[in-house]
C-alpha cells in the first residue's frame, strides 16, 4: 500500500482517462479498416464517454467553472455513467438483441439529476461511490453475463473472454462497494486514500483490456465468417456447391462402412426466368431464398441440402433408399406447387430428379443420373419428380447375389 500512495490520486484518474481515448481509437480504427460492425461505434463512444469522463472531472474540479462543484461532478460522473452503459448497448447490438437505449439513457438522466439535486451525493464522495458503483456494477454484470451466455460456433471462448474482463470489473465493484460501506476515509473527490488509487489503476487496466479483448473478438468473428462463406452460400445459408466434393465424399464413405444406402435428390425451379423478367431479379432472389427455407424444413438432421448454384438445388440424403427419396421428393414438389410464396403471391413449381448411389458406382455418375432424371422430368412438362434407373454395375464388379438372373 505504501508504494500505491506514492501515486497521485489525480494524475492517475487523468491517466485512466486516456484508457477510455485508447478504447475509443481501438473501436474506430476497427471500424475505418473495414469492420463494419455497428457495435464498434458505441463501443468507441463507450471509450470516449468514459474518458471524458474521467478528465472532465478532473479538469472541471480544478479550474474555475461558471457552475458549482455539485454539477461538475454530476456531469463527470454522468459522462463514467454513459461509457458502461454504451459498453452494454453495444454488446446488445453486438450479440442482435435489441438495445435497451431508452431506459438506460433514462437511468444516466435519473442519475445525473439525482447528483446534482441530493446533497448528499456531492458532499460525500462515500455516498458517489455506494450509488454509482452498484449502477455501474448491474450494468457491467449485465453485460457480462449476457456475452458469457451467448453460445456461436468458433466464438464462444473469445466472446467469454470479453465476458471475464466485464465480471471481473464487476467484481472489483462490488469489492469497492463493501469498502465504501464500511470505511470513512473517502471524503472528497481525489483524496489520496490507497483502494482510491489502487480502483483508477485497476479500472486503467479494465479498459485497455477490455478494448484488446473486443478486438480480439472482432478479428476472431472475421475469421469465423470468411471460413463459414468458403462452405455455405450466402444467399440462402445452404451449402454451396464447392463444399459438395468433401460433404459427398464423407457420406459415401459413412454410408459403405455401414451398409445403408445414399441417395440424391437435384431439383430445379421451373421458368424461372420468367419470374426474374417479370419481377425483377431481388424477387427473384427472394423466391430462391424461400424456396430454400421451405425444403431445410422438411429435412432430416442428417440430410444435407446445397445450392449448386442459380435456382438449382442438390439434397444429399443418407441412409436413403431410391424409393424414400422419391416420396420426399413428391411431398417437396406437392409443397412447392400447392403453397403460395409471400414474395410472389403464387406458388411455384420445381423438378426433381432422384438417384441412389450404386454398388462400385462413383459419386460424379450418381449425381449425373439424378441430373438426367431432372432434365427428363422437365421435358415431361416439369413440376414432376422422376427417378432414375438404377446404376449399371460396372464392369466386372461383383453381381448381387439377389440380382434377377
Ligand atoms: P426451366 O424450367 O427450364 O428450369 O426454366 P428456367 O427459366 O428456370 O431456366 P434455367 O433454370 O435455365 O434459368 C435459370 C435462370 O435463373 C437464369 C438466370 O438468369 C437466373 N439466375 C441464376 N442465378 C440467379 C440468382 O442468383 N438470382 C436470380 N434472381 N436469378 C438467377
Ligand atoms: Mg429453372
Ligand atoms: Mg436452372
Amino acid at each position: 500500500m505504501d508504494l500505491i500512495v506514492l501515486l497521485d490520486t489525480r494524475t492517475v484518474a487523468f491517466v485512466t482517462g486516456l484508457a477510455g481515448f485508447v478504447m475509443a481509437a481501438t473501436m474506430l480504427g476497427l471500424y475505418a479498416a473495414g469492420m463494419r460492425e455497428r457495435a464498434l461505434l458505441h463501443w468507441a463512444f463507450a471509450g470516449l464517454a468514459y474518458g471524458l469522463g474521467h478528465q472532465g472531472g478532473h479538469l472541471m474540479l480544478n479550474l474555475a467553472t461558471p457552475w458549482s462543484v455539485g454539477v461538475s461532478l454530476a456531469l463527470a460522473n454522468t459522462l463514467i455513467a454513459l461509457g458502461h452503459v454504451f459498453g452494454l448497448i453495444g454488446t446488445q447490438r453486438y450479440l442482435g438483441r435489441r438495445p435497451w437505449t431508452l431506459p438506460l439513457l433514462a437511468a444516466c438522466a435519473l442519475l445525473f439529476a439525482v447528483s446534482v439535486a441530493w446533497e448528499p451525493m456531492h458532499a460525500s464522495l462515500r455516498m458517489r461511490v455506494l450509488v454509482l458503483s452498484t449502477f455501474y456494477l448491474g450494468v457491467d454484470a449485465i453485460a457480462g453475463a449476457m456475452l458469457w451466455r451467448a453460445r456461436a460456433e468458433g466464438l464462444t471462448a473469445y466472446r467469454r473472454i470479453v465476458a471475464l474482463v466485464l465480471l471481473l470489473e464487476a467484481a472489483f465493484l462490488v469489492v469497492r462497494l463493501g469498502y465504501a460501506a464500511v470505511t470513512d476515509t473517502l471524503t472528497t473527490s481525489f483524496v489520496q486514500d490507497p483502494f482510491q488509487i489502487l480502483f483508477y489503476l485497476l479500472s486503467m487496466v479494465f479498459v485497455f483490456a477490455l478494448a484488446l479483448a473486443l478486438a480480439l473478438l472482432m478479428f476472431r468473428g472475421k475469421e469465423v465468417e470468411l471460413q463459414w462463406l468458403v462452405m455455405h452460400d450466402p444467399l440462402t445459408g445452404l451449402f454451396n456447391r464447392r463444399s459438395l466434393e468433401e460433404h459427398a465424399a464423407r457420406e459415401i464413405a459413412h454410408c459403405r462402412r455401414h451398409g445403408v444406402p445414399l441417395s440424391a435428390i437435384v431439383f430445379d425451379i421451373d421458368h424461372f426466368k420468367r419470374i426474374n423478367d417479370t419481377r425483377g431479379h431481388l424477387a427473384g432472389d427472394e423466391v430462391i431464398r424461400a424456396v430454400a427455407r421451405r425444403v431445410a424444413m422438411e429435412l432430416r438432421a442428417s440430410d444435407i441440402a446445397f445450392r449448386l448454384g442459380g435456382e438449382e438445388f442438390l439434397l444429399l440424403l443418407p441412409s436413403t433408399a431410391a424409393n424414400g427419396a422419391a416420396t420426399l421428393a413428391e411431398r417437396l414438389r406437392a409443397g412447392l406447387a400447392s403453397t403460395p410464396l409471400e414474395a410472389l403471391g403464387a406458388p411455384v413449381t420445381a423438378s426433381f430428379g432422384v438417384a441412389e448411389l450404386g454398388p462400385g458406382e462413383t459419386w460424379n455418375d450418381a449425381l449425373r443420373r439424378a441430373d438426367q432424371a431432372m432434365y427428363r422430368a422437365k421435358r415431361e412438362g416439369r413440376d414432376r419428380v422422376v427417378v432414375a434407373a438404377p446404376a449399371e454395375p460396372a464392369p466386372g464388379a461383383p453381381v448381387p447375389a439377389d440380382a434377377p438372373a
